[in-house]
């Protein structure tokens, strides 16, 4: 259905490719959310990326602000990250042996970072939050965590668990397949309310082993938290002897080199990273104090692991990647563009009295169909809103623009996005925001 003022693009070869992956993987994709359910059209099947543009099967070419979901801080194809990747691959590309190139990335991120002395490298973000979960129960020797409804942490058992009903503060599992048994160990709060996390404590008493959540939770809109409220949460779990958990996986190298934790200024006691420090490539980490981190085997007793962990080619992405943002006034300049897009977009709307918001911190905007100044918590979120988002997918497509298919997933913007490209999205924006409220 086209109710748009421009054709729809065309989408043959990737729709022939979308019906041939049916055949193999379940809903055609290797990730839910590649699928386009909540927007109109099957799946764009990616071809080529370079800088800030993708193209797509049928040769149609896309500013992108989906950026493999994070990581491309520097664009697709950056020359630096892949002539870094094409040198190290010369010689092997995996040894499940230490090599020099663990080394040089941890340097890159240990002495540049004062929230971890010691780290892991793991291959996703999904293995490093897992595994953080499993440090802080073995360091504290309990079981429960605390989690917050809105923020997502990959797919590991624990944290496919969302809010209960009532006042039972116990999780209910987000996904079959998730023993009872194991969302009982999870507690789910709401986001931004302090009485919540009281009465958990309160509750569970002596039990609670962590409280994780998103550096700034960016997995369900962008949902920014006062700074009052995270040191409330520091408080309180060095109160009950708990540990703070930072799950930095899209903020961390992302708003600043520190990431959420440096934005706020807040040290968490076990922080998690991915997306940008595999530069593309499948890289995860987590980190902590050397005194925490002692307690990871060999050296401890909590098990963990992974064949290719520290993997040399990705090692090789996430050096290039990371040495690029350590230039000085890197994120000045991309926090800058970005806030100057999405302050221009607001303007836009605003003066069309458009009941649309742009929400952003450092390079990561969300676009929300909603009246609301603050949008601090998940219920803040007006479902419905997500049928608007749906046209101005369409629309932005049918102009060139690349958004994440789903209205909860924040957009990028990456260093390779030039005035030029950010002007050409705003009028995509401008005159989608126009077709939606037509
Ligand atoms: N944590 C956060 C905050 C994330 O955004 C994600 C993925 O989007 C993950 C964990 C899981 O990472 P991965 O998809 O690499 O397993």
């Amino acid at each position: 259905v086209n109710t748009g003022s421009k054709p729809d693009i065309s989408r043959e070869k990737s729709a022939e490719l979308y019906e041939k992956a049916k055949n193999y993987f379940p809903g055609g994709v290797n990730s839910p959310v590649r699928a386009f359910k909540s927007v109109y059209g099957t799946p764009l099947f990616i071809q080529k990326g370079d800088g800030c543009f993708v193209w797509d099967a049928d040769g149609n070419q896309f500013i992108d602000f989906c950026g493999s979901w994070g990581p491309l801080i520097l664009g697709h194809n950056n020359a630096k990250v892949r002539e870094k990747v094409t040198e190290v691959m010369q010689n092997g590309m995996s040894f499940g042996a230490p090599t020099a190139l663990e080394n040089e990335l941890a340097e890159l991120i240990i002495k540049n970072n004062k929230f971890v002395e010691k780290i892991r490298f793991t291959s996703s973000g999904t293995e490093a939050v897992m595994s953080a979960i499993r440090l802080a129960r073995g360091y504290t020797g309990r079981d429960k965590i605390i989690k917050f409804e809105g923020c997502y942490h990959g797919h590991s058992d624990s944290l496919l668990v969302k809010a209960g009903s009532g006042l039972v503060t116990f999780g209910e599992t987000s996904s079959a397949g998730v023993p009872k048994s194991f969302a009982q160990e999870t507690i789910v709060i709401p986001l931004n309310d302090t009485k919540a996390l009281e009465g958990a404590f309160e509750q569970f008493k002596d039990q609670v082993a962590a409280v994780i959540i998103e550096g700034i939770p960016a997995n369900n809109g962008l949902l920014m938290q006062d700074v009052e409220y995270v040191q409330f949460l520091q408080k309180i779990c060095n109160d009950n002897k708990a540990l703070l958990i930072f799950d930095e996986v899209i903020t961390g190298f992302r708003l600043g080199f520190e990431g959420a934790a440096g934005h706020y200024g807040i040290k968490p006691d076990i922080v998690t990273y991915g997306k940008i420090i595999g530069g593309g490539l499948p890289v995860g980490m987590y980190g902590a104090s050397a005194e925490i981190m002692g307690h990871i085997s060999p050296d401890g007793g909590v098990y963990q692991a992974g064949t290719l962990s520290g993997n040399p080619v990705a090692m090789a992405a996430g050096i290039a990647q990371l040495t690029e943002l350590l230039r000085s006034g890197f994120y000045k300049e991309l926090n800058t563009k970005t806030t100057e897009f999405a302050d221009s977009i607001q303007r836009f709307a605003t003066a069309r009295n458009y009941k649309f918001k742009v929400f952003q911190i450092g390079s990561i905007f969300w676009l929300a169909f909603t009246e609301k100044e603050k949008i601090q918590c998940a219920e803040d979120i007006d479902p419905a809103s997500m049928e608007k988002f749906k046209v101005m997918h369409r629309e932005l497509l049918n102009r060139g623009i690349y958004l994440g298919p789903s209205g909860y997933e924040v957009g990028f913007v990456s260093a390779s996005h030039t005035k030029i490209e950010l002007e050409k999205a705003k009028r995509a924006i401008f005159d989608s925001l126009d077709v939606v409220f037509r």
